[in-house]
């Protein structure tokens, strides 16, 4: 797993031209065989790759009005969408009379415009328009397709292969032991970055012996009311700013991912995963929810590996269903990436794994706990892989109690355990938890506002110990 992201050193033209080569190759796996250019310098990669694609057929016309009407009557003609490829801003109006026309005559029409990178628009430049909703409510639909990576900045590539990484823990590939660790939720991103500073450097130092993933937690499951999280109510003062908590969350996720650092949340809304989950390699489904079959089916279709929480009383059942429903492919009601509602097929998430987190009858990670666990999933043919949850009804929410639960994990794997893949740990930059009120100048920097975390130098401590497992680590399963 690379442990920085490299400087770009590809361009972002040759992105342009590749990302306009699978845009070309779409449509022509669409049916679209003609395609109409008025050149300009921004679709200068669209046409292109239009122009090299021998299935494509190219009509060259400057003036946008009329190549408008050349597409019109290609699909008239043909009952075949032709392409409209332009440049941005006020250009691609002028196809506007040919786009009422194909609406009204049900004549199909594709168009492709090339715009500014959002960071360039609405910036009182000449010849600029929102491309998204220019044609009002003539077209069947508009899509604003992201911005190209070049092939080194993408953290999707990035997020692969730390993906991959846990990925092979769970099939007993990598020796380590996956620590998910962070703060129980995050409601100061200044705090939350400078956690995730220091918990890098920590972990590169720890590397040969942890994979060290960051909570980073914005959606909490309340057992009755209080604060939901920072993507729900971002200022913390019930104003519920949601559209403002989902570009805060994605903006802290980049930025640590940018450091080099995989992330995990819990996956609790069935919509945000759309805006998040190409920036997490582990998700959890929580103890209130992992009985839920809405949950279910979303992490069925998720890319990160998934640990399912016993439930909230304890029950290991919850879990293990939970187990065998998210590994099937299920069809279900949801939204798609341009944000329809749509029909969703998953193939079912092979990599998930149980969490532990003890219950309302008290821990459950004593050797006789994990041995049940053990027998649980082989009546089920899943391979043993738990995860203890070194928090919550395990720790009885005294956080320095963490610290006994991770020896007494240690010590189970130095006796032998096999089982156990990881370990979850809540950790702040200092330790314990404080009420949120009114008076937010009150709140202690870094300091957790949900469930109590063990602080810092706790932290630093605590994963040089279990770092000391490597040698036991590397004869596990040898
Ligand atoms: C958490 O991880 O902060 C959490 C809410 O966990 P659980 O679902 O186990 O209560
Ligand atoms: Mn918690």
């Amino acid at each position: 797993m690379p442990r920085s992201v490299k400087a770009p050193h590809s361009s972002v033209e040759s992105a342009n031209i590749r990302c306009a080569d699978s845009l070309m190759a779409a449509l022509v796996a669409a049916g679209v065989r003609h395609c109409v250019i008025s050149s300009g310098a921004r679709s200068a990669p669209l046409m292109l790759s239009a122009s090299r694609n021998s299935a494509l057929r190219i009509w060259a016309h400057p003036d946008e009005r009329s190549a408008g009407f050349w597409a019109l009557g290609i699909g008239k003609a043909l009952r075949q969408p032709a392409a409209l490829i332009c440049t941005s801003g006020t250009a691609g109006a002028n196809y506007y009379p040919a786009i009422i026309e194909a609406h009204y005559s049900r004549t199909p029409l594709i168009v492709v415009t090339a715009d500014r990178p959002p960071r360039l628009r609405g910036r009182g430049a000449p010849q600029t328009i929102d491309q998204v909703g220019l044609y009002g409510r003539f077209p069947l639909t508009f899509r604003d397709l992201p911005v190209p990576f070049a092939a080194d900045e993408s953290p999707a590539a990035w997020y692969r292969e730390a993906r991959e990484a846990v990925r092979g823990i769970l099939d007993r590939s990598d020796h380590r032991l996956l620590i998910v660790i962070g703060p129980c939720s995050i409601h100061d991103v200044d705090a939350a970055r400078e956690y995730a500073k220091r918990l890098r450097t920590l972990a590169d130092e720890l590397q040969d012996s942890l994979l060290v993933v960051m909570r980073a937690y914005f959606e909490k499951p309340r057992t009755t009311i209080g604060w939901k999280g920072l993507i729900n109510d971002p200022h913390l003062d019930d104003t519920f700013c949601v559209a403002q908590g989902l570009e805060i969350a994605r903006s802290l996720l980049l930025d640590i991912a940018t450091l080099g650092l995989p992330l995990s949340t819990e996956a609790l809304d069935p919509i945000t995963p759309q805006y998040m989950q190409d920036l997490i390699v582990w998700s959890a489904i929580g103890a209130r929810t992992a009985e839920s079959q809405t949950h279910r089916e979303m992490a069925s279709g998720l890319s990160s590996v998934i640990g399912f929480k016993n439930g909230t009383d304890g029950s290991l059942d919850v879990a293990i269903n939970a187990l065998e429903s998210v590994a099937s492919p299920h069809r279900f009601l949801g939204i798609s990436p341009s944000g329809q509602v749509a029909v969703l097929h998953t193939r079912g998430n092979a990599h998930a794994h149980i969490v532990l987190r003890g219950g309302s009858d008290g821990p459950n990670y004593s050797i006789d706990h994990i041995e049940a666990c053990e027998t649980a999933l082989n009546k089920i043919h899943q391979t043993a892989n738990i995860m203890v949850d070194c928090s919550h009804a395990n720790s009885n929410k005294d956080h320095n109690k963490q610290i006994e639960v991770a020896r007494d994990i240690a010590s189970q794997i130095t006796s032998g355990n096999q089982s156990i893949i990881g370990l979850m740990i809540e950790s702040n930059l200092s330790e314990g938890n404080q009420k949120l009120t009114e008076d937010l100048t009150a709140l202690r920097y870094g300091v957790s506002v949900t469930d109590a975390c063990i602080g810092w130098e706790q932290t630093e401590s605590l994963l040089r110990e279990l770092a000391e497992l490597r040698e036991v680590l590397l004869s596990r399963n040898g």
